[in-house]
Protein backbone atom coordinates (compact mmCIF):
# COMPACT_ATOMS: atom_id res chain seq x y z
CA UNK A 1 0.00 0.00 0.00
CA UNK A 2 1.56 3.50 -0.50
CA UNK A 3 1.88 5.95 2.13
CA UNK A 4 -0.83 7.98 0.51
CA UNK A 5 -3.42 5.10 0.34
CA UNK A 6 -2.45 3.75 4.76
CA UNK A 7 -2.76 7.62 5.32
CA UNK A 8 -6.33 7.54 3.95
CA UNK A 9 -7.26 4.51 5.39
CA UNK A 10 -6.23 5.23 9.18
CA UNK A 11 -7.94 8.58 8.50
CA UNK A 12 -10.80 6.32 7.51
CA UNK A 13 -10.05 3.90 10.70
CA UNK A 14 -10.21 6.69 12.63
CA UNK A 15 -13.21 8.62 11.70
CA UNK A 16 -15.10 5.09 11.49
CA UNK A 17 -14.21 5.13 15.52
CA UNK A 18 -15.12 8.54 16.66
CA UNK A 19 -18.51 7.88 15.09
CA UNK A 20 -18.98 4.65 16.57
CA UNK A 21 -17.78 6.58 19.73
CA UNK A 22 -20.43 9.05 19.31
CA UNK A 23 -23.15 6.46 18.86
CA UNK A 24 -22.71 4.74 21.74
CA UNK A 25 -25.36 5.48 23.98
CA UNK A 26 -24.53 7.40 26.83
CA UNK A 27 -26.32 7.60 30.33
CA UNK A 28 -27.23 10.82 31.98
CA UNK A 29 -26.75 10.00 36.03
CA UNK A 30 -27.62 12.57 38.50
CA UNK A 31 -25.84 11.07 41.19
CA UNK A 32 -25.79 11.70 45.45
CA UNK A 33 -23.84 8.59 46.30
CA UNK A 34 -20.90 10.49 47.19
CA UNK A 35 -18.56 7.19 47.94
CA UNK A 36 -15.18 7.55 45.73
CA UNK A 37 -15.66 3.82 45.36
CA UNK A 38 -18.55 3.83 43.24
CA UNK A 39 -15.94 4.51 40.00
CA UNK A 40 -16.12 0.33 39.63
CA UNK A 41 -19.59 0.14 39.93
CA UNK A 42 -20.10 2.37 37.02
CA UNK A 43 -17.56 1.29 35.09
CA UNK A 44 -18.31 -2.49 34.95
CA UNK A 45 -21.22 -1.22 33.62
CA UNK A 46 -19.98 0.15 30.62
CA UNK A 47 -17.44 -2.36 29.83
CA UNK A 48 -20.88 -4.74 30.26
CA UNK A 49 -23.02 -2.42 27.96
CA UNK A 50 -20.86 0.11 25.88
CA UNK A 51 -23.54 2.47 27.31
CA UNK A 52 -21.32 5.63 28.39
CA UNK A 53 -21.74 7.06 31.98
CA UNK A 54 -22.13 11.14 32.24
CA UNK A 55 -22.17 11.55 35.67
CA UNK A 56 -23.59 14.75 37.66
CA UNK A 57 -22.57 14.62 41.59
CA UNK A 58 -24.57 16.81 43.71
CA UNK A 59 -26.25 16.15 47.20
CA UNK A 60 -30.08 15.00 47.14
CA UNK A 61 -31.34 18.60 47.89
CA UNK A 62 -29.16 20.20 45.04
CA UNK A 63 -30.21 17.33 42.59
CA UNK A 64 -33.89 18.01 43.37
CA UNK A 65 -33.48 21.08 42.84
CA UNK A 66 -31.81 21.05 39.59
CA UNK A 67 -34.45 18.60 38.48
CA UNK A 68 -37.22 21.06 39.13
CA UNK A 69 -35.78 23.79 37.48
CA UNK A 70 -34.70 21.86 34.81
CA UNK A 71 -38.17 20.60 34.01
CA UNK A 72 -38.70 19.18 30.74
CA UNK A 73 -35.80 20.09 29.25
CA UNK A 74 -33.77 18.17 31.87
CA UNK A 75 -30.87 15.71 30.58
CA UNK A 76 -31.44 13.26 33.51
CA UNK A 77 -32.12 9.42 32.81
CA UNK A 78 -31.26 8.35 36.02
CA UNK A 79 -31.10 9.75 39.67
CA UNK A 80 -29.41 8.36 42.54
CA UNK A 81 -30.16 9.48 45.71
CA UNK A 82 -28.94 7.82 49.46
CA UNK A 83 -32.29 8.16 51.60
CA UNK A 84 -36.10 7.59 51.55
CA UNK A 85 -37.20 11.09 52.69
CA UNK A 86 -36.00 12.89 49.66
CA UNK A 87 -37.15 9.67 47.33
CA UNK A 88 -40.64 10.53 48.27
CA UNK A 89 -40.42 14.10 48.01
CA UNK A 90 -38.61 13.51 44.62
CA UNK A 91 -41.68 11.35 44.13
CA UNK A 92 -44.31 13.56 45.12
CA UNK A 93 -42.50 16.75 43.32
CA UNK A 94 -43.16 14.61 40.21
CA UNK A 95 -39.72 14.35 39.33
CA UNK A 96 -39.43 10.21 38.56
CA UNK A 97 -41.54 8.09 36.27
CA UNK A 98 -43.37 4.79 37.19
CA UNK A 99 -41.13 1.63 36.23
CA UNK A 100 -42.87 -1.64 35.65
CA UNK A 101 -40.04 -4.53 35.84
CA UNK A 102 -40.16 -7.93 36.36
CA UNK A 103 -36.40 -7.85 37.16
CA UNK A 104 -36.61 -4.87 39.65
CA UNK A 105 -40.23 -6.72 41.37
CA UNK A 106 -38.53 -10.00 41.49
CA UNK A 107 -34.92 -8.68 43.00
CA UNK A 108 -35.92 -5.38 45.22
CA UNK A 109 -38.48 -6.47 47.88
CA UNK A 110 -41.98 -5.10 48.01
CA UNK A 111 -40.42 -2.78 51.28
CA UNK A 112 -38.02 -0.77 50.01
CA UNK A 113 -39.53 0.57 47.03
CA UNK A 114 -42.38 3.22 46.22
CA UNK A 115 -45.46 2.53 46.49
CA UNK A 116 -46.97 0.94 43.63
CA UNK A 117 -50.19 1.76 42.49
CA UNK A 118 -51.00 -0.34 39.36
CA UNK A 119 -48.55 1.30 37.18
CA UNK A 120 -45.47 0.38 38.66
CA UNK A 121 -43.06 1.52 41.58
CA UNK A 122 -41.49 5.07 40.97
CA UNK A 123 -38.33 4.27 42.87
CA UNK A 124 -36.56 0.91 43.42
CA UNK A 125 -34.24 1.11 47.09
CA UNK A 126 -30.85 -0.64 45.81
CA UNK A 127 -29.01 -1.08 49.53
CA UNK A 128 -29.96 -0.62 53.38
CA UNK A 129 -27.80 1.05 55.91
CA UNK A 130 -29.00 0.82 59.41
CA UNK A 131 -28.89 4.17 62.10
CA UNK A 132 -27.59 3.03 64.95
CA UNK A 133 -26.10 4.44 68.65
CA UNK A 134 -22.69 4.37 69.51
CA UNK A 135 -21.50 5.45 72.55
CA UNK A 136 -18.53 6.01 74.63
CA UNK A 137 -17.49 2.57 76.40
CA UNK A 138 -15.74 4.64 79.54
CA UNK A 139 -18.57 7.06 80.18
CA UNK A 140 -21.66 5.08 79.08
CA UNK A 141 -23.19 2.06 79.87
CA UNK A 142 -24.47 -0.66 76.99
CA UNK A 143 -27.60 -1.20 78.78
CA UNK A 144 -28.89 2.60 79.01
CA UNK A 145 -28.97 3.24 75.17
CA UNK A 146 -30.22 0.03 73.52
CA UNK A 147 -33.38 1.51 72.48
CA UNK A 148 -33.84 4.88 70.52
CA UNK A 149 -36.10 5.72 73.56
CA UNK A 150 -33.68 5.95 76.13
CA UNK A 151 -31.68 8.77 74.22
CA UNK A 152 -34.65 10.82 75.45
CA UNK A 153 -34.46 9.58 79.28
CA UNK A 154 -33.40 11.90 82.08
CA UNK A 155 -30.30 9.14 82.83
CA UNK A 156 -28.33 10.15 79.35
CA UNK A 157 -28.83 13.60 79.89
CA UNK A 158 -25.59 16.28 78.24
CA UNK A 159 -24.41 13.44 76.63
CA UNK A 160 -26.14 13.07 72.91
CA UNK A 161 -24.32 14.57 69.86
CA UNK A 162 -26.30 14.39 66.52
CA UNK A 163 -25.62 16.34 63.04
CA UNK A 164 -28.62 18.42 62.43
CA UNK A 165 -32.09 17.46 62.62
CA UNK A 166 -33.32 18.10 59.34
CA UNK A 167 -31.02 16.08 57.64
CA UNK A 168 -32.55 13.32 55.79
CA UNK A 169 -31.09 10.57 57.84
CA UNK A 170 -32.61 11.80 60.66
CA UNK A 171 -35.88 12.71 59.28
CA UNK A 172 -36.52 9.42 57.95
CA UNK A 173 -35.29 7.97 61.48
CA UNK A 174 -37.71 10.32 63.28
CA UNK A 175 -40.09 9.83 60.48
CA UNK A 176 -39.83 5.71 61.27
CA UNK A 177 -40.63 6.63 65.33
CA UNK A 178 -43.36 8.37 64.14
CA UNK A 179 -44.58 4.94 63.10
CA UNK A 180 -43.85 3.22 66.00
CA UNK A 181 -44.34 5.52 69.00
CA UNK A 182 -47.73 8.15 67.48
CA UNK A 183 -47.19 11.63 67.05
CA UNK A 184 -47.26 13.24 70.24
CA UNK A 185 -44.77 10.84 71.80
CA UNK A 186 -42.42 11.36 68.85
CA UNK A 187 -42.62 14.82 69.77
CA UNK A 188 -41.98 14.07 73.47
CA UNK A 189 -39.05 12.12 72.47
CA UNK A 190 -37.61 14.83 69.62
CA UNK A 191 -37.93 17.23 73.33
CA UNK A 192 -36.00 14.97 75.45
CA UNK A 193 -33.24 14.81 72.57
CA UNK A 194 -32.99 18.50 72.49
CA UNK A 195 -32.98 18.38 76.37
CA UNK A 196 -29.96 15.42 76.45
CA UNK A 197 -27.34 17.15 73.67
CA UNK A 198 -23.82 17.39 74.44
CA UNK A 199 -23.28 20.15 71.97
CA UNK A 200 -25.85 22.10 68.93
CA UNK A 201 -26.10 19.59 66.25
CA UNK A 202 -22.89 20.11 63.89
CA UNK A 203 -20.96 18.02 61.40
CA UNK A 204 -21.62 14.63 59.46
CA UNK A 205 -21.97 11.09 61.41
CA UNK A 206 -17.82 10.49 61.07
CA UNK A 207 -17.75 13.55 63.31
CA UNK A 208 -20.32 12.49 65.98
CA UNK A 209 -18.62 9.00 66.35
CA UNK A 210 -15.29 10.41 66.66
CA UNK A 211 -17.05 13.32 69.16
CA UNK A 212 -18.27 10.11 70.67
CA UNK A 213 -14.42 8.75 70.83
CA UNK A 214 -13.11 11.96 71.92
CA UNK A 215 -15.65 12.30 74.97
CA UNK A 216 -17.09 14.99 74.05
CA UNK A 217 -20.00 13.41 73.49
CA UNK A 218 -21.21 10.33 75.40
CA UNK A 219 -23.77 9.13 72.61
CA UNK A 220 -24.35 9.35 69.18
CA UNK A 221 -26.27 8.12 65.90
CA UNK A 222 -24.96 7.54 62.85
CA UNK A 223 -25.38 5.47 59.48
CA UNK A 224 -23.75 2.23 60.09
CA UNK A 225 -21.20 2.75 56.48
CA UNK A 226 -19.68 5.48 58.32
CA UNK A 227 -18.85 2.99 60.83
CA UNK A 228 -18.07 0.18 58.92
CA UNK A 229 -15.49 2.78 56.84
CA UNK A 230 -13.51 3.64 60.35
CA UNK A 231 -13.87 -0.33 61.59
CA UNK A 232 -12.02 -0.89 58.37
CA UNK A 233 -9.40 2.09 58.29
CA UNK A 234 -5.97 1.72 58.43
CA UNK A 235 -4.81 4.75 60.07
CA UNK A 236 -3.91 4.26 63.60
CA UNK A 237 -6.04 7.59 64.80
CA UNK A 238 -8.91 5.57 63.32
CA UNK A 239 -8.57 2.16 64.87
CA UNK A 240 -7.76 4.02 68.22
CA UNK A 241 -11.36 5.84 67.66
CA UNK A 242 -13.02 2.77 66.95
CA UNK A 243 -11.60 1.45 70.52
CA UNK A 244 -13.25 3.70 72.31
CA UNK A 245 -16.82 3.54 70.75
CA UNK A 246 -19.13 0.66 71.66
CA UNK A 247 -22.10 0.54 68.95
CA UNK A 248 -25.80 -0.92 69.92
CA UNK A 249 -28.66 -1.51 67.06
CA UNK A 250 -31.76 -0.33 68.85
CA UNK A 251 -34.54 -1.80 69.86
CA UNK A 252 -34.10 -5.26 69.28
CA UNK A 253 -36.47 -6.62 71.75
CA UNK A 254 -39.08 -4.28 70.43
CA UNK A 255 -39.53 -3.28 66.40
CA UNK A 256 -36.32 -3.47 65.19
CA UNK A 257 -32.85 -1.11 64.27
CA UNK A 258 -34.29 1.82 61.85
CA UNK A 259 -33.17 0.85 58.43
CA UNK A 260 -32.86 3.06 55.44
CA UNK A 261 -31.75 2.96 51.41
CA UNK A 262 -29.93 4.29 48.87
CA UNK A 263 -32.04 4.16 46.28
CA UNK A 264 -32.14 4.52 42.01
CA UNK A 265 -35.07 5.79 39.81
CA UNK A 266 -36.19 6.89 36.02
CA UNK A 267 -36.47 10.40 35.40
CA UNK A 268 -39.76 11.79 34.51
CA UNK A 269 -38.59 13.36 31.01
CA UNK A 270 -36.09 10.55 30.61
CA UNK A 271 -34.69 10.48 26.93
CA UNK A 272 -32.62 7.14 26.56
CA UNK A 273 -35.50 5.20 29.01
CA UNK A 274 -33.96 1.83 27.86
CA UNK A 275 -30.47 2.27 28.88
CA UNK A 276 -32.03 3.98 31.52
CA UNK A 277 -34.20 0.65 32.64
CA UNK A 278 -30.52 -1.55 31.60
CA UNK A 279 -28.94 -0.17 34.15
CA UNK A 280 -31.63 -0.24 36.84
CA UNK A 281 -31.64 -3.75 36.25
CA UNK A 282 -27.68 -3.95 36.41
CA UNK A 283 -27.56 -2.55 40.10
CA UNK A 284 -29.94 -4.72 40.74
CA UNK A 285 -27.69 -7.40 39.87
CA UNK A 286 -25.51 -10.00 41.54
CA UNK A 287 -22.05 -8.32 40.70
CA UNK A 288 -23.70 -4.54 41.66
CA UNK A 289 -25.03 -5.71 45.06
CA UNK A 290 -22.03 -7.51 45.81
CA UNK A 291 -20.21 -4.21 45.12
CA UNK A 292 -22.85 -2.66 47.60
CA UNK A 293 -21.49 -4.56 50.52
CA UNK A 294 -17.82 -4.86 49.99
CA UNK A 295 -17.20 -1.46 48.44
CA UNK A 296 -19.40 1.11 50.14
CA UNK A 297 -20.49 -1.38 53.55
CA UNK A 298 -23.85 -1.52 52.85
CA UNK A 299 -26.46 -4.15 52.94
CA UNK A 300 -27.38 -5.73 49.49
CA UNK A 301 -31.32 -5.10 49.26
CA UNK A 302 -31.28 -8.54 47.26
CA UNK A 303 -31.68 -11.04 49.61
CA UNK A 304 -29.39 -14.26 50.06
CA UNK A 305 -25.95 -12.73 49.35
CA UNK A 306 -22.64 -13.88 50.81
CA UNK A 307 -20.20 -10.96 50.82
CA UNK A 308 -16.40 -10.63 52.53
CA UNK A 309 -16.73 -7.39 54.20
CA UNK A 310 -15.30 -7.97 57.47
CA UNK A 311 -17.25 -4.38 59.10
CA UNK A 312 -20.61 -6.32 57.98
CA UNK A 313 -19.47 -9.48 59.41
CA UNK A 314 -18.36 -8.23 62.55
CA UNK A 315 -21.57 -6.22 62.89
CA UNK A 316 -23.64 -9.72 62.28
CA UNK A 317 -27.24 -9.74 61.76
CA UNK A 318 -29.86 -7.53 63.67
CA UNK A 319 -33.89 -7.33 63.87
CA UNK A 320 -34.67 -4.73 61.59
CA UNK A 321 -37.93 -2.21 61.40
CA UNK A 322 -40.54 -3.43 59.30
CA UNK A 323 -42.62 -0.65 58.03
CA UNK A 324 -42.67 0.66 54.14
CA UNK A 325 -39.69 3.00 53.71
CA UNK A 326 -41.96 4.68 51.51
CA UNK A 327 -44.00 5.81 54.59
CA UNK A 328 -41.45 7.12 56.39
CA UNK A 329 -40.61 9.30 53.66
CA UNK A 330 -43.75 10.34 53.83
CA UNK A 331 -44.19 11.46 57.72
CA UNK A 332 -40.84 14.01 56.79
CA UNK A 333 -43.45 17.39 56.93
CA UNK A 334 -44.93 16.32 59.98
CA UNK A 335 -41.14 15.39 61.51
CA UNK A 336 -40.06 19.16 60.26
CA UNK A 337 -42.38 21.13 62.15
CA UNK A 338 -41.96 18.82 65.44
CA UNK A 339 -38.09 19.67 65.30
CA UNK A 340 -39.32 23.37 64.64
CA UNK A 341 -41.29 23.80 67.96
CA UNK A 342 -39.16 21.81 69.97
CA UNK A 343 -36.06 23.85 69.14
CA UNK A 344 -34.06 21.02 66.79
CA UNK A 345 -31.52 22.49 64.70
FE1 LIG B 1 -24.02 9.45 53.72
Amino acid sequence: MSLARSVAAIAIGLSLAATARAQQPTLNLYSARHYQTDEALYDNFTKATGIRINRVDADDAGILARLSTEGSASPADVILLVDAARLWRAEVDGLFQPVKNKTLEARVPAQWRGKDNGDGSQWFGLSTRARVVVYNKAKVRRDDVDTYEELAEAKNKGLLCTRSGSHPYNLSLFGAMQEHLGPQATETWLKGLVTNMARAPKGGDTDQILGVASGECGIALTNTYYLARLMRSDKPQDKAAIDKVGVVFPNQASFGTHVNIAGAAIARHARNRAAALQFLEYLVSDQAQIYFADGNNEWPVVAGFKFSNPALQTMGSFKRETIPISVVGMNQVKIQQMLDRVGYK
